[in-house]
Protein backbone atom coordinates (compact mmCIF):
# COMPACT_ATOMS: atom_id res chain seq x y z
CA UNK A 1 0.00 0.00 0.00
CA UNK A 2 2.66 2.72 1.02
CA UNK A 3 3.06 4.83 -1.76
CA UNK A 4 0.06 3.87 -3.21
CA UNK A 5 -2.96 6.67 -4.30
CA UNK A 6 -5.60 7.21 -1.38
CA UNK A 7 -8.84 5.63 -2.43
CA UNK A 8 -12.60 5.82 -1.00
CA UNK A 9 -14.27 1.94 -1.11
CA UNK A 10 -17.86 2.64 -1.19
CA UNK A 11 -20.51 -0.93 -0.79
CA UNK A 12 -24.26 -0.73 -0.74
CA UNK A 13 -26.05 -3.62 -0.53
CA UNK A 14 -29.94 -4.04 0.87
CA UNK A 15 -30.67 -5.65 3.97
CA UNK A 16 -30.25 -9.39 3.49
CA UNK A 17 -27.88 -9.13 0.86
CA UNK A 18 -24.95 -10.89 3.29
CA UNK A 19 -23.62 -7.47 3.55
CA UNK A 20 -22.22 -7.79 7.32
CA UNK A 21 -20.91 -11.16 7.11
CA UNK A 22 -18.85 -10.02 3.63
CA UNK A 23 -17.94 -6.33 5.08
CA UNK A 24 -16.17 -8.06 7.77
CA UNK A 25 -14.35 -10.64 6.25
CA UNK A 26 -13.01 -7.97 3.58
CA UNK A 27 -11.55 -6.11 6.76
CA UNK A 28 -10.02 -9.06 7.76
CA UNK A 29 -8.77 -10.29 4.46
CA UNK A 30 -8.98 -7.76 1.34
CA UNK A 31 -6.21 -7.51 -1.30
CA UNK A 32 -5.53 -3.65 -0.26
CA UNK A 33 -5.61 -2.53 3.02
CA UNK A 34 -8.99 -1.36 4.06
CA UNK A 35 -10.13 0.92 6.75
CA UNK A 36 -13.41 0.85 8.10
CA UNK A 37 -15.08 3.99 8.44
CA UNK A 38 -17.31 3.93 11.59
CA UNK A 39 -20.24 6.00 10.88
CA UNK A 40 -22.49 8.22 13.53
CA UNK A 41 -26.46 7.56 13.73
CA UNK A 42 -28.62 8.77 16.24
CA UNK A 43 -30.33 5.17 16.35
CA UNK A 44 -30.03 3.41 19.85
CA UNK A 45 -27.08 0.46 20.08
CA UNK A 46 -28.12 -2.84 19.33
CA UNK A 47 -26.97 -5.39 22.26
CA UNK A 48 -23.16 -6.08 21.48
CA UNK A 49 -23.06 -2.66 19.41
CA UNK A 50 -20.16 -0.23 21.39
CA UNK A 51 -19.63 3.20 20.76
CA UNK A 52 -16.69 4.12 18.51
CA UNK A 53 -16.51 0.71 17.16
CA UNK A 54 -20.12 -0.41 15.42
CA UNK A 55 -21.30 3.49 15.40
CA UNK A 56 -20.57 6.70 17.06
CA UNK A 57 -24.32 6.93 18.46
CA UNK A 58 -24.96 10.76 18.85
CA UNK A 59 -28.29 12.10 20.10
CA UNK A 60 -30.09 14.08 17.36
CA UNK A 61 -29.22 17.59 18.47
CA UNK A 62 -25.40 16.42 18.31
CA UNK A 63 -25.48 14.88 14.75
CA UNK A 64 -27.46 18.15 14.10
CA UNK A 65 -24.53 20.26 15.28
CA UNK A 66 -21.80 17.99 13.80
CA UNK A 67 -23.96 18.12 10.74
CA UNK A 68 -24.26 22.07 10.72
CA UNK A 69 -20.46 22.18 11.72
CA UNK A 70 -19.59 20.56 8.17
CA UNK A 71 -18.33 17.40 9.56
CA UNK A 72 -19.76 15.21 7.11
CA UNK A 73 -19.60 14.13 4.36
CA UNK A 74 -23.01 12.78 3.95
CA UNK A 75 -25.80 12.01 5.82
CA UNK A 76 -29.02 10.08 5.18
CA UNK A 77 -32.09 9.67 6.88
CA UNK A 78 -32.32 5.85 6.48
CA UNK A 79 -35.75 3.37 6.64
CA UNK A 80 -37.80 6.28 6.96
CA UNK A 81 -37.55 5.20 10.39
CA UNK A 82 -36.60 9.18 12.12
CA UNK A 83 -32.39 7.70 12.65
CA UNK A 84 -29.86 9.48 10.94
CA UNK A 85 -26.53 8.01 9.84
CA UNK A 86 -23.53 10.08 8.25
CA UNK A 87 -20.49 9.35 7.35
CA UNK A 88 -17.98 11.99 9.10
CA UNK A 89 -14.69 13.41 7.08
CA UNK A 90 -12.59 12.39 10.46
CA UNK A 91 -12.90 8.91 9.45
CA UNK A 92 -11.83 9.23 5.81
CA UNK A 93 -8.87 11.16 7.09
CA UNK A 94 -8.22 8.46 10.03
CA UNK A 95 -7.83 5.90 6.77
CA UNK A 96 -5.65 8.04 5.51
CA UNK A 97 -3.15 8.50 7.95
CA UNK A 98 -3.30 4.89 8.59
CA UNK A 99 -2.16 4.56 4.96
CA UNK A 100 -5.31 1.97 3.87
CA UNK A 101 -8.47 2.70 1.63
CA UNK A 102 -11.69 4.20 3.49
CA UNK A 103 -13.85 1.65 3.67
CA UNK A 104 -17.93 2.71 3.99
CA UNK A 105 -20.45 0.31 4.40
CA UNK A 106 -23.62 3.35 3.77
CA UNK A 107 -26.60 2.84 1.73
CA UNK A 108 -27.60 4.00 -1.82
CA UNK A 109 -28.52 7.79 -1.39
CA UNK A 110 -25.20 8.62 0.54
CA UNK A 111 -23.04 6.88 -1.58
CA UNK A 112 -24.92 8.92 -4.49
CA UNK A 113 -23.27 11.90 -2.36
CA UNK A 114 -19.92 10.04 -2.18
CA UNK A 115 -19.92 9.88 -6.14
CA UNK A 116 -20.70 13.00 -6.46
CA UNK A 117 -17.95 14.50 -3.93
CA UNK A 118 -15.35 11.39 -4.92
CA UNK A 119 -15.74 10.23 -8.72
CA UNK A 120 -13.04 7.76 -7.98
CA UNK A 121 -14.78 6.26 -5.56
CA UNK A 122 -14.65 2.22 -6.28
CA UNK A 123 -18.21 1.76 -5.64
CA UNK A 124 -19.71 -1.78 -5.37
CA UNK A 125 -23.47 -2.92 -4.77
CA UNK A 126 -23.56 -6.56 -3.20
CA UNK A 127 -26.63 -7.64 -4.75
CA UNK A 128 -29.10 -10.45 -3.13
CA UNK A 129 -29.09 -13.46 -5.67
CA UNK A 130 -32.78 -13.14 -5.46
CA UNK A 131 -35.62 -11.15 -3.71
CA UNK A 132 -36.83 -14.08 -2.16
CA UNK A 133 -33.58 -15.17 -0.87
CA UNK A 134 -33.13 -11.63 0.31
CA UNK A 135 -36.39 -11.97 2.09
CA UNK A 136 -36.10 -15.42 3.57
CA UNK A 137 -33.00 -13.98 4.88
CA UNK A 138 -34.89 -10.66 6.47
CA UNK A 139 -36.78 -13.17 8.15
CA UNK A 140 -34.35 -15.99 9.04
CA UNK A 141 -32.61 -13.27 11.19
CA UNK A 142 -35.84 -13.16 13.00
CA UNK A 143 -34.68 -10.10 14.62
CA UNK A 144 -37.68 -7.19 12.76
CA UNK A 145 -41.05 -6.89 13.31
CA UNK A 146 -43.01 -7.60 9.78
CA UNK A 147 -43.72 -4.24 9.96
CA UNK A 148 -40.33 -3.47 9.66
CA UNK A 149 -39.79 -6.52 7.22
CA UNK A 150 -42.21 -4.89 4.84
CA UNK A 151 -40.46 -1.59 4.78
CA UNK A 152 -36.92 -3.06 4.10
CA UNK A 153 -38.30 -5.06 1.40
CA UNK A 154 -39.50 -1.87 -0.02
CA UNK A 155 -35.78 -0.09 0.30
CA UNK A 156 -34.49 -3.20 -1.41
CA UNK A 157 -36.79 -2.76 -4.97
CA UNK A 158 -36.00 1.31 -4.70
CA UNK A 159 -32.37 0.35 -3.85
CA UNK A 160 -31.45 -2.43 -6.66
CA UNK A 161 -33.52 0.77 -8.77
CA UNK A 162 -30.42 2.64 -8.10
CA UNK A 163 -27.82 -0.81 -8.49
CA UNK A 164 -26.44 0.52 -11.99
CA UNK A 165 -25.13 4.11 -10.49
CA UNK A 166 -22.50 1.97 -8.97
CA UNK A 167 -19.45 0.76 -10.88
CA UNK A 168 -19.49 -2.96 -9.67
CA UNK A 169 -22.04 -5.36 -8.98
CA UNK A 170 -21.50 -8.14 -7.60
CA UNK A 171 -24.25 -11.05 -6.84
CA UNK A 172 -23.98 -12.69 -3.50
CA UNK A 173 -25.11 -15.96 -4.39
CA UNK A 174 -22.16 -17.69 -2.66
CA UNK A 175 -20.14 -15.62 0.10
CA UNK A 176 -16.46 -17.34 -1.06
CA UNK A 177 -17.17 -16.17 -4.65
CA UNK A 178 -18.31 -12.90 -3.71
CA UNK A 179 -15.49 -12.20 -1.99
CA UNK A 180 -13.32 -13.32 -4.83
CA UNK A 181 -15.02 -11.21 -6.70
CA UNK A 182 -14.35 -8.13 -4.91
CA UNK A 183 -10.98 -8.93 -4.32
CA UNK A 184 -10.52 -9.03 -7.78
CA UNK A 185 -11.90 -5.14 -8.04
CA UNK A 186 -9.71 -3.96 -5.25
CA UNK A 187 -6.64 -5.83 -6.67
CA UNK A 188 -7.38 -4.01 -10.27
CA UNK A 189 -7.78 -0.63 -8.70
CA UNK A 190 -4.20 -0.79 -6.29
CA UNK A 191 -2.16 -1.34 -10.05
P1 LIG B 1 -28.17 -0.54 10.68
O1 LIG B 1 -29.05 0.37 11.46
O2 LIG B 1 -28.83 -1.86 10.38
O3 LIG B 1 -26.80 -0.67 11.28
O4 LIG B 1 -27.91 0.15 9.26
C1 LIG B 1 -28.97 0.49 8.47
C2 LIG B 1 -28.52 1.04 7.15
O5 LIG B 1 -27.78 2.25 7.33
C3 LIG B 1 -27.61 0.13 6.32
O6 LIG B 1 -28.18 0.04 5.01
C4 LIG B 1 -26.30 0.86 6.26
O7 LIG B 1 -25.65 0.65 5.01
C5 LIG B 1 -26.73 2.30 6.40
N1 LIG B 1 -25.68 3.17 6.90
C6 LIG B 1 -24.82 2.91 7.91
N2 LIG B 1 -23.99 3.94 8.09
C7 LIG B 1 -24.32 4.87 7.16
C8 LIG B 1 -23.80 6.17 6.83
O8 LIG B 1 -22.85 6.68 7.42
N3 LIG B 1 -24.42 6.82 5.82
C9 LIG B 1 -25.47 6.29 5.13
N4 LIG B 1 -25.99 7.02 4.14
N5 LIG B 1 -25.96 5.09 5.40
C10 LIG B 1 -25.40 4.38 6.41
Amino acid sequence: MQGRPFRVVVLSGPSGSGKTTIVERLIRQASVKLVKCVSATTRPPRVGEAHADSYYFLTPEDFAARRNAGEFLETAEVFGAGYWYGTLKSELERARRENGWAFLEIDVQGALRVMEEYPDAVTIFLEPPSIEECEKRLRTRATDSEETIQRRLKKVHDELKLADRYKYRVVNDELEHAIGQINAILTEHSK
